[in-house]
């Protein structure tokens, strides 16, 4: 049974998507089967890890709409037991499309439950807001990585984002927790990194991860080829910082 993890931040520009591919893509290297599921209409994963920005048909979209089976929708990348179930910009209505469909908070769950046992770990992609979508996401994972980029603003909306997770384990999704948060973009040259990494630490303790993603060109270039940092450049020093991730996050899950 896959454990189901969420990359969330309401925040656009945190480093989600990053996350999202690149641990998927080591999890996949420790020989794990991953599925991951892009549910931001911006497509970003799902361009991410595909070289010529094929058009997916069907797509997640198409998946939650119940005009498709999920089976159908999900496709293989160039990496050996990594597979992706896509989105497009399809998927820009479906939050008000969901509106008036019953159970609209559970879709996503219903959806993942026919594939789960095919996969060691689903790794859940969001977009950038605290909508019905994250809603979903937040309904249907174990639990959550929070991508904190070590900048200015950083620790802004963070509590409100805890209050939703805690909402959502009240109401819809008791079993949910937050597996880590990651600091990201860090440069532990300046002052401003360490500050926020040590505000995060007083905050959150050792749910913070000890690993953090340092700035890294190669991180930013891989998706332009459609490839995770695995197979672009996995001895950059952004590559290297995601497998030790990748190591952190077996560790708390398989403990
Ligand atoms: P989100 O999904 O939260 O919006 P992304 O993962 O898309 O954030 O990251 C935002 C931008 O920053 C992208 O252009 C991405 O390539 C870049 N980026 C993310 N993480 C890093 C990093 N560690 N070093 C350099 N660039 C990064
Ligand atoms: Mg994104």
């Amino acid at each position: 049974m896959a454990k189901i993890i969420g990359i969330i931040n309401q925040k656009g520009g945190v480093g989600k998507t990053t996350t999202a591919v690149n641990l998927s893509a080591f999890l996949a290297k420790h020989s794990r089967r991953v599925l991951i599921v892009d549910t931001d209409s911006q497509g970003n994963a799902t361009s991410g890890l595909s070289m010529e920005r094929r058009h997916f048909d069907p797509d997640i979209y198409d998946v939650m709409m119940g005009n498709a089976p999920v089976e159908e929708a999900i496709v293989d990348t160039d990496m050996k037991r990594l597979f992706l179930l896509p989105a497009s910009m399809n998927l820009a209505g479906a939050e008000i499309e969901m509106v008036g469909m019953e159970n609209r908070e559970t879709i996503l769950k219903r959806i993942l439950s026919q594939v789960r046992d095919k996969y060691d770990y689903i790794i859940i992609d969001c977009p950038p807001a605290l909508g019905l979508m994250t809603l979903n996401v937040l309904t249907a994972a174990d639990s959550v990585i929070i991508p904190i980029q070590a900048e200015f603003y950083a620790l802004e909306g963070l509590s409100q984002l805890v209050k939703t997770i805690h909402a959502v384990t009240k109401n819809l999704n008791p079993d949910l927790d937050i597996l880590g948060i990651l600091l990201t973009m860090y440069d532990g040259r300046t002052n401003l990194s360490v500050q926020v990494r040590d505000e995060v630490e007083s905050y959150f303790g050792d749910t913070v991860f000890k690993t953090v993603i340092p700035r890294s060109v190669k991180l930013s270039e891989a998706p332009g080829f459609g490839q995770p940092i695995t197979l672009y450049a996995p001895k950059s020093k952004g590559g290297v910082a995601y497998k030790k991730l990748s190591r952190e996050v077996l560790k708390r899950v398989e403990k």
